[in-house]
């Protein structure tokens, strides 16, 4: 029955801790998956984590069903997470949400729901580069995917320019425009703060939809607030977004799968009918979330002390990423006199670093010194710690220089 099925490429990204995997060296490093590492190289369960999780277990919960847009009372206190208490829409009751299976989860929600009820073309623009998993989750909804200029590999920074033309030029009226929140993946490059309000005017003169992704706040900047500006800046200047959170990174709980997808709507009778949508659209898809997740991150996200604890938690991982960016600069530049421009390290923002290293060099990178990281060059800063960075250093400066 299935000898005409070809088979498909690896993943690749997950096809890189294959590889690491097989690896033998004790020296060896994986940059290439986004999990967040302390600093003894190690996944990290937050301690507010491990406090839900407590409290969780001792309330012993049954193993019901969660209605079919998940945790009523987690949703609410994730959108208030990311909009922010003060929000117009939230306080007027007009923000759809629904609890989903982490980012991806709600991604695939918000194509899925757009795809159906969006009342233009079904065309999305995504920056280029971005994460991978974007561009089937669009397509396989039924989008036609295009790009918009994000990233400028000769100043390792943001193509400003060319994201404007895009947007203001070329982007039919009425695209769809998937923007990442906060720490952009793969680059590590965000618009500054005067950028976002620039890109939020051109979607509202060009009546371009702005689709946020928010896979990392908090892990930007430390701060969950600060890491939501360009989501607060665009709903205060009217626009009706698209939202799609993970609690993955943030909370450390990648593997129980915490999000939430939301829409911001005209007034709450408009969000009743979108809200009675997103359930027509989930059922058939897994019919309701899993519920042990969504229960621990509403305890931290509802009790003021395990919340006030997360939120040192997220700056202290924040903190990490940025001391190591600190250190691999200084150790690339001041010690090992590499050759090139290594000032993005630390300017780039969040789990991700675009390294600016080639093809060829990653591959080098990994069959002499033991280091994986995507093709593309980029790594995962949380992989870096003092027992590594020095190493790490060694072998990207060997790779430079050839
Ligand atoms: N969006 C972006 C930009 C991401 O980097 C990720 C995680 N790598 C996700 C969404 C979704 O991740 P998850 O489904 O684990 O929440």
């Amino acid at each position: 029955t299935w000898s005409t099925v070809p088979a498909g490429p690896p993943d690749p990204i997950l096809g890189v801790t294959e590889a690491f995997k097989a690896d033998k060296d004790p020296r060896k490093i994986n940059l290439g998956v986004g999990a967040y590492r302390d600093g003894q190289g190690k996944p990290y369960v937050l301690t507010s984590v491990q406090k839900a999780e407590a409290l969780v277990d001792g309330s012993k919960p049954d193993k019901e069903y969660l209605p079919i847009t998940g945790h009523a009372e987690f949703t609410k206190n994730a959108i208030k997470l990311a909009y922010g208490a003060d929000s117009a829409p939230l306080k007027a009751g007009s923000i759809a949400a629904t609890q989903s299976i982490s980012g991806t989860g709600a991604l695939r929600i918000g194509a899925a729901f757009l795809a159906r009820h969006y009342p233009h073309a079904k065309v999305v623009y995504l920056p280029d580069p971005t994460w991978g998993n974007h561009i089937p989750i669009f397509r396989d909804s039924g989008f036609e995917v295009r790009k918009y200029a994000y990233y400028n590999p000769a100043t390792i920074g943001l193509n400003f320019e060319g994201l404007k033309a895009d947007l203001l030029t070329n982007a039919p009226e009425h695209s769809v425009v998937l923007l990442h929140a906060c720490a952009h993946n793969p680059t590590g490059v965000d618009p500054t703060p005067e950028q976002w309000k620039e890109i939020s005017d051109i979607c509202k003169q060009r009546k371009l939809f702005p689709f946020f992704d928010m896979a990392y706040q908090g892990f930007a900047s430390g701060s969950t607030s600060r890491d939501a500006f360009a989501v607060r800046h665009f709903v205060s200047e009217g626009h009706q977004i698209a939202l799609c959170q993970s609690f993955a990174k943030n909370m450390g709980l990648y593997g129980e799968r915490v999000g939430a997808f939301s829409l911001v709507t005209a007034d709450p009778e408009e969000k009743a009918r979108v809200d009675s949508q997103l359930k027509i659209i989930i059922r058939p898809m897994y019919s309701n979330p899993p519920a042990h997740g969504a229960r621990i991150a509403n305890t931290i996200l509802s009790s003021p002390e395990l919340y006030a604890e997360w939120e040192t938690e997220v700056e202290g991982m924040a903190k990490r990423i940025i001391d190591m960016r600190e250190k691999l600069y200084n150790v690339l530049t001041n010690d090992l006199k590499t050759p090139g421009e290594w000032g993005h390290i630390k300017s780039q923002i969040g789990m991700f670093s675009f390294t600016g290293l080639k093809k060829e060099q990653t591959v080098a990178l990994a069959q002499k010194a033991h280091v994986y990281m995507t093709a593309d060059g980029r790594i995962s800063m949380a992989g870096l710690n003092s027992n590594n960075i020095n190493y790490f250093a060694e072998a990207v400066s060997g790779a430079v220089k050839g």
